[in-house]
């Protein structure tokens, strides 16, 4: 979203669709917004934005918010270069920054080392309000 993504050239052109719309997109989309940007492209089933998004999200090339049901591209590559992603989601406007930590990442590692615990992913939804929705009110 903040970042320009070159999109890789062996996408389909349904996943190129999809990751088209969701990197143009000023706010997370559900599978059914994404429909509806891309009903005049010639996708007419969930089906086919569901598939295209699970081979998104297999190569980190876009993200599942758990918390809105909703999608967004990756707006970090390297994200996925560590085990954890982080979204600050703005209620005031819906705006979604994606972010990776160090700090908080070796706390979680020391954490999973010490308890013996496999991580596989680890997704942080933090909900608030964005600096210039503050700014606003
Ligand atoms: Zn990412
Ligand atoms: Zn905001």
């Amino acid at each position: 979203m903040v970042h320009d993504h070159s999109m890789p050239a062996d996408l389909t052109r349904n996943q190129e669709l999809v990751l088209g719309a969701l990197n143009t997109a000023p706010a997370p989309l559900s599978a059914y917004d994404i429909l509806d940007r891309l009903r005049e492209d010639g996708l007419r089933a969930p089906l086919q934005i569901y598939r295209a998004l699970d081979k998104l999200m297999e190569r980190g090339l876009a993200h599942r918010l758990e918390s809105l049901n909703a999608f967004v591209a990756c707006a970090d590559g390297r994200c996925h270069r560590k085990g954890l992603i982080a979204f600050a989601i703005c209620e005031g406007c819906g705006k979604v920054d994606e972010f990776a930590d160090a700090a908080i990442e070796e706390r979680l590692g020391g954490w999973a080392e010490r308890t013996g615990f496999a991580v596989k992913s680890t997704i942080m939804e933090i909900r608030g309000q964005c600096a210039q929705c503050r700014q606003a009110a």
